[in-house]
């Protein structure tokens, strides 16, 4: 060996030993195959679940196909290990679960998701139009954190329910479809703007009573009685004929719009997705995928594994189908009863206590173009791996879930041990802006949860960007987690 050779072997070593070192999905992953299967059947789950509604209904359907049993309609009084049953919450949240060989009361291992993503909801009365110009609209009232201004231009489908007078519903789901006509909140040209727009602030370049969808046009004059511009009248006339509806029906309807675009591959070599809704079905869909493969291969746990898709957390966890309500403690007293125990609040106090739950949610990645925003070191790469988040929240961690470092070292050793490919997290810089995800709910239960991702470009915008590389290692980790990880005295902090 020669002596620049040595060198250079030496100094590896000291790297290896001293320093972490980031580490890039892609060369670990293999052959491209597998990858590209499991994208386009996650791309093919985005365009066809943009609400929550729609992503219950088609989990309920791919956890039956897998073999799990409806908790809901079904009488089931025991599981035996290996079985899986599955939970849905006012067709708004479900839950998954795979019965492992100790009991319930042991606790269980469980991802944390949601499955609501920031969109527009339309208004409780929102028809209305222009007398002068004809046109009618869709008034709306976004929902979650958006940037407005990226809202508009752009071809909007309408999901959702409308539950008529007389109790039954009508489902709506309109745009999505080459042929299907769209919905699209008209800018001002910029040969106009100069006066009225230019000069506000980007987040008020289009204000919230501007989020005007266009919904139709007629004629452009006032009905005689009514006192309305006549193209309403029109408006309502269609929906009557299409939903049989009338407009005090939208009162107790939850209509929103969606951007309609499908998903689609992004860059030359397709490594990238760009798609609607991926804050937060794509940890959803990793969690699910990871859950049914044990299922399919008949993986009985030690532990029990689940996975549970709250509803409402972009708004917050507020409301009976968020991380906050009780049907989380509802889900762990059905668990308990399942596996013969009984249901008794001690019970459920020290089932929640051995439980560790990952809160998968996305996070933003680096994005090139704004590099300032956050610190080099404690920020995710798009393709680096599944995101470990110790802490969320603001300012002085305010609102945070902090994890202890007894958690981290359990899940930290799992992945390392496992294989799993994973970097640290924060949201942004010291004080440069922050964000939180259901996880500080489930510590409220004496749960030992931690916050894990997968990092996004363009969060909450109307196409997010994800890698495909993340996706298969997220399905890998979640997977090493529900069939492997063990609560040690360790990682409980050696508490009792
Ligand atoms: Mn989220
Ligand atoms: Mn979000």
């Amino acid at each position: 060996m020669t002596g620049k050779v040595a060198k250079k072997a030496v100094r590896k070593v000291v790297k290896d030993r001293y320093s972490w070192e980031r580490r890039w999905t892609a060369p670990e992953m293999g052959g491209k195959e597998g990858i590209e299967e499991l994208a386009s059947d996650y791309m093919g789950h985005l365009s066809r679940c943009r609400t929550e509604r729609e992503a219950v209904a088609y989990w309920k359907e791919a956890l039956l196909g897998a073999g799990f049993i409806d908790g809901d309609c079904t009488q089931v009084s025991r599981l035996s290990p290996g079985d899986g049953i599955f939970f849905t919450n006012r067709g708004k949240a479900i839950s998954a679960f795979i019965a492992g060989s100790e009991g319930p009361d042991a606790g269980v291992n469980i991802i944390v998701t949601h499955l609501d993503s920031p969109r527009l909801d339309l208004k409780p009365l929102p028809i209305d139009g222009d007398k002068d110009t004809g046109l009618s609209f869709l008034k709306t009232h976004y929902y979650g954190g958006i940037k407005k201004y990226q809202w508009v231009n752009i071809p909007l489908s309408l999901h959702g329910r409308v539950v008529r007078s007389d109790g039954s519903f009508a489902d709506i789901r309109l745009g999505d479809g080459p042929d299907e006509p769209v919905f699209v909140i008209p800018d001002l040209a910029p040969h106009l703007s100069r006066k009225v727009q230019d000069g506000r602030r980007l987040m008020e370049g289009i204000k919230g009573e501007e989020l005007l969808a266009l919904s139709g046009m007629g004629r452009a004059d006032m009905e005689k009685d009514e006192g309305r511009p006549s193209v309403v009248r029109q408006v309502l006339e269609h929906l009557n004929k299409e939903y049989g509806m009338v407009e005090e029906d939208l009162v107790s309807s939850e209509l929103c719009l969606v951007p309609s675009w499908p998903p689609r591959d992004v860059g030359l070599d397709r490594g990238l997705i760009g798609a609607y809704g991926q804050d937060n079905r794509i940890s959803s869909y990793c969690a699910m995928r990871a859950l049914m493969d044990m299922k399919r291969h008949q993986i009985g746990p030690k532990r029990w594994g689940g996975v549970i898709c709250f509803d409402k957390e972009e708004t917050g966890s507020e409301g009976n189908t968020s991380a906050r309500s009780m049907s989380l403690e509802l889900t762990f007293y059905r668990l308990l009863e399942l596996a013969g125990q009984r249901g008794r609040r001690r019970d459920l106090s020290g089932s929640l206590r051995s439980s560790f739950a990952l809160s998968a949610d996305v996070k933003s990645g680096v994005n090139p173009v704004f590099k300032g925003v956050q610190d080099p070191t404690n920020s995710a790469r798009l393709g680096a791996g599944l995101t470990i988040t110790k802490y969320t929240g603001r300012g002085g961690k305010s609102g945070a879930n902090d994890a202890s470092a007894e958690m981290v070292s359990g899940i930290r050793r799992l992945f390392n041990k496992e294989g799993i490919i994973w970097q640290m997290q924060e949201t942004g810089k010291v004080d440069m802006g922050g964000g939180g995800t259901v996880a500080k709910f489930l510590g409220e239960r004496n749960m030992d949860v931690l916050d894990v991702g997968i990092p996004l470009l363009s969060m909450h915008s109307p196409l997010e960007v994800s890698a495909k590389v993340d996706l298969s290692m997220a399905v890998k980790g979640f997977k090493a987690f529900l069939e492997k990880y063990q609560v040690d005295p360790i990682s409980r902090g050696g508490a009792p």
